[in-house]
């Protein structure tokens, strides 16, 4: 199938869990994870209506966003290292990938520096794995408590990378305890208000994760193909 035909699967298949779930598909984006992929490839999924690119690494965002239409935008969803957020801050509508207090007080700092806000998620380590970046469920709210007070960055949500699971169903206790924490953040306010996004949901779950409130899905082996071995995960 070509990347056109995926991207318009993955949105029928985004609808039907929408429908099964009473929610309103207009309520999830669907980010088109491009990494390792040329622009061209980008150009089909935009050709089918992609307008949210996803990538992981700071070189691809400098070279694929110039190349593309100005109505495409990108997300920084990868591990990003602090000497590199020059490089992307002024390329990239949204960090999905803000995984320690440490990273956060860096963007504020460049954010400040051009004066400009930064949209951010917290990155949610959900099913404790020593393998994966991000902060354990009970770390978030403390984090929230500093992070909220940077003036360069909105923290609009959350974010994870679930387990690598046979069965997607496996990952719905922690699609639903990242709802449940990002649902209390919601009620205390203790985020400004600005509290919107759950990112949560690949090409193996994204239905999972839909039925379970993702606001934002990142799919790429499904619509692109898969990526070669070697190339970044
Ligand atoms: C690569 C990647 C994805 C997409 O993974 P697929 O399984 O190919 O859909 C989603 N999120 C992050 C953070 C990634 O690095």
């Amino acid at each position: 199938m070509s990347v056109a035909e995926n991207y318009r699967e993955i949105e029928e298949r985004v609808r039907a869990a929408c429908a099964r779930s009473g929610r309103d598909p207009k309520n999830v984006t669907l980010i088109a994870v491009s990494k390792t992929k040329p622009v061209s490839m980008l150009m089909e999924a935009y050709d089918a209506g992609a307008r949210v690119f996803g990538e992981n690494k700071v070189q691809e965002i400098t070279e694929k966003v110039p190349a593309m239409p100005k109505d495409a935008k990108f997300h920084m969803i990868g591990h990003l290292q602090t000497n590199k957020i020059g490089q992307v801050i002024d390329k990239v509508s949204l960090i999905h990938s803000v995984d320690s207090l440490h990273l956060a007080e860096k963007i504020e700092k460049e954010a400040a520096k051009r004066d400009l806000i930064m949209d951010i998620l917290l990155e949610v380590n959900v099913a404790r794995e020593e393998s994966k970046y991000g902060f354990f469920l009970e770390e978030v709210i403390p984090a929230l408590e500093t992070i909220g007070k940077y003036p360069h960055l909105h923290v609009k949500g959350l974010m994870t990378i679930a387990p690598n699971v046979e069965n997607a169903e496996e990952n719905r206790i922690h699609f639903k305890n990242l709802y449940q924490l990002y649902v209390d953040i919601k009620s205390k306010n203790i985020d400004n208000g600005t509290m919107s996004a759950l990112s949560m949901g690949m090409t193996g779950d994204f239905e999972v994760a839909v039925e379970e409130g993702a606001t934002m899905i990142r799919v790429g082996t499904g619509i692109f193909g898969s990526r070669q071995m070697g190339e970044s995960k």
